[in-house]
């Protein structure tokens, strides 16, 4: 059963692995040269000094929707006002993401459609090759790109090695591009669901002190297969981080579901430790929606404190609300979930501070649609006299998400980009649906891009 004082505790030990780690004798790999400062481009108008020292004491504003949607035709325009209409009717959203998964692995002709709408407007393209022109776009508003091999729920070790290989492929032509810095996996991209759920299970059962120790010892429990199954996945995530740190691309490791979340914040740790000696390759990503996430951050900036390396943190609220709070009724635990969107909030808007605080030993990337996270970001930046194009501070949003946070930010010269998924349509379906269930509160993200919208096509003076 899941305990959250479990996870509580674990966390308050995370700072001891050092030892830990010397005790059961974990060869950390020394890169062999010293890291160089990855590839991050500065955005053109920032070259200019005293525009920075300016802008210093200005208030950043996400209201003008000309400057958010000027890389929008009309006619693109009134497709996503059509789109976000839809989106905000949840019976239609409920119905959709019930039937979309089912057409398709049913080989309804669907695709058309889907491709059309929700898929154009989230999704880069569905080869790597495709997303060129779309990341060319961004460039023209210095606005950057993390590429997203989006291909979720595919098991078996042929699929696993070659997400692998997929992501490899991903990071060397991302080196080859101007505005692409980061690429984003996720682990259950090439590891069990169900093996990652086991490790993580034992880890609540071999609490030792430390998240580390924890780890170490759970998979001392598992048997002979699986332990050769989990070095497979410890190689594949090795190869996936030595690629990035050879060619100076970030690896931005998502959060997915609390089950499994241990095991795989244990292992990015342990490459953290391994490849962020001097420059964050490797970013783990922290949850704010979960109430025991902030004081994770601050253990594990101790963590990289006391092990001397960068901490490179993704900030997100979370997507996964509602599936974690049925599991744990279902299951009966306390739900890891925060209380209230006010304590979700919250706890975001001080992780940002902690980190911007911090910003000597970590790289942040703030990733939110929230105006007023991003907001009060750029505001503690220009209060402890930070330039908004500092290399530690990066703002993200979805691609298809929030066009007037992303342009704003990249006009101020602040370095932000969009994260951008790619994959057939078929494969990237949960990552659809994932933005459908995201969008359809009323209250929530579809009226703030639906009101944006319609702001700009009455600006342009044209019937939507
Ligand atoms: C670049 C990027 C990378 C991302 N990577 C990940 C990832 O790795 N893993 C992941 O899980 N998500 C990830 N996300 C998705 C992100 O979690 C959602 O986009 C985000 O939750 C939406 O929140 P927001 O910060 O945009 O702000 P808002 O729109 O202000 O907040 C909405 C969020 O608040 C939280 N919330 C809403 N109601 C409540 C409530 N009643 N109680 C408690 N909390 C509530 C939920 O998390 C909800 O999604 C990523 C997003 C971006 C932009």
């Amino acid at each position: 059963m899941y305990d959250c004082r479990f996870q509580i505790e674990i966390q308050r030990n995370i700072c001891k692995w050092l030892f830990t780690i010397q005790q059961l004798n974990h060869s950390t790999t020394q890169l062999s040269q010293p890291f160089n400062l990855l590839k991050i481009q500065l955005p053109q108008p920032l070259n200019n000094f005293n525009l920075f020292l300016h802008r210093m004491n200005e208030t950043v504003s996400f209201d003008d929707t000309a400057i958010a949607f000027a890389h929008k035709t009309d006619k693109e325009l009134k497709e996503a006002h059509f789109l976000f209409s839809m989106m905000g009717k949840p019976l239609l959203v409920q119905l959709g993401t019930r039937l979309a998964p089912w057409s398709i692995k049913a080989g309804l002709p669907v695709k058309g459609i889907i491709r059309s709408t929700i898929f154009k407007q989230f999704v880069g393209g569905e080869t790597l090759e495709e997303t060129s022109s779309v990341a060319k776009k961004l460039a023209e508003s210095n606005v950057q790109v993390i590429l997203d091999y989006g291909v979720e729920g595919k098991e078996g070790e042929t699929a696993f090695d070659a997400a692998q290989q997929e992501f490899i492929r991903v990071i060397q032509y991302a080196a080859t591009q101007p505005n692409i810095p980061y690429i984003s996996i996720k682990v259950t991209g090439f590891a069990r669901f169900s093996l990652l759920e086991k490790l993580d299970e034992l880890m609540h059962t071999h609490y030792g002190g430390s998240l580390i120790f924890s780890y170490y010892a759970a998979l001392e429990s598992l048997d002979h297969a699986e332990k050769e199954e989990w070095k497979r996945v410890v190689n594949r995530m090795k190869a996936v981080c030595a690629a990035a740190a050879a060619t100076k691309v970030g690896i931005l490791v998502d959060a997915e579901e609390t089950w499994i979340q241990d095991s795989v914040d244990a292992l990015t740790m342990l490459m953290m430790d391994e490849y962020n000696a001097r420059q964050a390759v490797v970013y783990n990503t922290i949850q704010l929606y979960r109430h025991d996430r902030l004081l994770f951050l601050h253990q594990s900036y101790e963590a990289a404190t006391e092990r001397s390396f960068i901490l490179g943190v993704k900030l997100v609220r979370g997507a996964y609300m509602e599936k974690e709070r049925r599991r744990a009724a279902e299951k009966g635990y306390a739900s890891p979930i925060q209380p209230s969107k006010e304590s979700s909030d919250k706890d975001y808007n001080s992780g940002v501070r902690f980190c911007i605080e911090h910003i000597d030993q970590i790289k942040v990337i703030i990733a939110s649609h929230n105006e007023e996270s991003n907001l009060k970001a750029v505001e503690l930046m220009q209060q402890r006299g930070l330039p908004l194009h500092h290399p530690q501070v990066h703002f993200s949003q979805l691609y298809g998400m929030s066009d007037n946070i992303t342009y704003n930010l990249a006009k101020w010269g602040c370095s932000v980009s969009k994260y951008l998924p790619f994959g057939p349509i078929k494969d990237v379906v949960p990552y659809l649906m994932r933005r459908a269930q995201e969008n359809k509160s009323v209250g929530g993200q579809t009226s703030r891009e639906l009101g944006l919208i319609k702001k700009e096509l009455k600006r342009r003076s044209i019937a939507a």
